[in-house]
């Protein structure tokens, strides 16, 4: 499965400003793959990223695995997409193996600074960079769609 068989059929309104949002473009961001929660990986992964309170994760520079079900009609299910394909642009960019040392480095670091395995983990650069960006998705959609709710925080 790519992400245009997830997302089929949505408004192209959401899917550019996702491309705006990450720097993908449009064509990158159909054809990055996805692994359900059906799948094997899926479940490995869920263990791994569950105790940070994680939902998905990416393996390399073009797959993102689920581990819910995710819904389209869902605007934090799109921002969550929205939130991998930022991982996916930064291994893209940086490479996936610098990508890794430097993710994992930075949550070690973390560790001193902060009592969580969560707040280590949110507190990575790249993590932040992901969330923001995950963030200004659902402030977008809000403000387009619901009658401009107040997004807090
Ligand atoms: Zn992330």
């Amino acid at each position: 499965m790519k992400v245009k068989d997830l997302i089929d059929g949505i408004s192209g309104n959401y899917i550019n400003k996702i491309s705006e949002l990450t720097g993908l473009s449009v064509d990158a961001i159909l054809n990055v793959k996805i692994k359900t929660k059906k799948s094997f990986i899926s479940r490995i992964s869920k263990i791994a990223i569950s105790p940070v309170g994680g939902e998905s994760c990416v393996i390399d520079k073009n797959t993102i695995i689920l581990t819910i079900d995710f819904d389209k009609r869902k605007i934090q299910d799109l921002a969550l997409l929205c939130h991998e394909l930022t991982h996916i642009e930064q291994m893209r960019r940086i490479g996936t193996a610098k990508f890794i040392t430097s993710y994992l480095k930075e949550y070690i670091s973390n560790t001193k600074h902060y009592s969580t395995l969560e707040e280590c983990y949110k507190n990575i650069s790249y993590e932040k960079d992901a969330y923001d960006r995950q963030k200004n998705f659902i402030k977008y959609c809000y403000n387009c769609y619901s009658g401009g709710i107040q997004w807090t925080n």
